[in-house]
């Protein structure tokens, strides 16, 4: 049986955001490779009770992007290895969301976060997970009232009796 952790606010008229454990470790540890320029991935998963729950599932780095100190930016490239790799190791499941790291900037989205946010996320569903990897901090956003606010979340942890998926490495 899973269990879980909340971690900050869940706000009843918005989506509520629940991530596994395994998926979270792997985006801290991907998201602490790289402490200079921004680097980021994509949250798969699957949406659940009528639109209210997302729950991430799994993460898969972006692929082709241009990453500088303040900013990473997703090519057209980027987004064909996501649906290809998304429906190759993923199947079934979908692009629940997108994560980029502020390596000792804090957690926020930028106005540029929320040009992506607003043009390639827009399902209310959709969520953005941001990093600092010196800080050690994260953060999940989420549709809300019409506009991006950042939000709690839910850690669910797999107790090993339960643990059959395989995670690809
Ligand atoms: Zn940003």
């Amino acid at each position: 049986m899973d269990t879980s952790r909340t971690i900050g606010t869940i706000h009843d008229n918005a989506v509520a955001i629940a991530i596994r454990e395994l998926a979270l470790d792997q985006i801290l540890d991907y998201s602490a490779s790289e402490s200079r320029a921004e680097i980021g991935g994509f949250l798969i998963g699957e949406v659940r009770g009528s639109g209210k729950v997302v729950v991430v599932d799994h993460f898969l780095p972006a692929e082709h992007t241009r990453s500088r100190a303040g900013s990473v930016t997703f090519t057209h490239e980027t987004w064909t290895t996501l649906t290809r790799q998304s429906a190759e190791l993923f199947p079934g499941k979908r692009v629940v969301g997108w994560h980029h790291t502020h390596p000792g900037l804090g957690v926020f989205l930028s106005a540029y976060d929320l040009f992506i946010h607003r043009n390639f996320f827009r399902e209310p569903w959709q969520i953005a997970m941001v990093v600092d990897p010196r800080a050690r901090e994260l953060g999940f956003f989420h549709w809300r009232n019409g506009d991006v606010h950042d939000c709690g979340f839910l850690c669910l942890t797999e107790s090993p009796s339960t643990t059959s998926e395989s995670v690809p490495s």
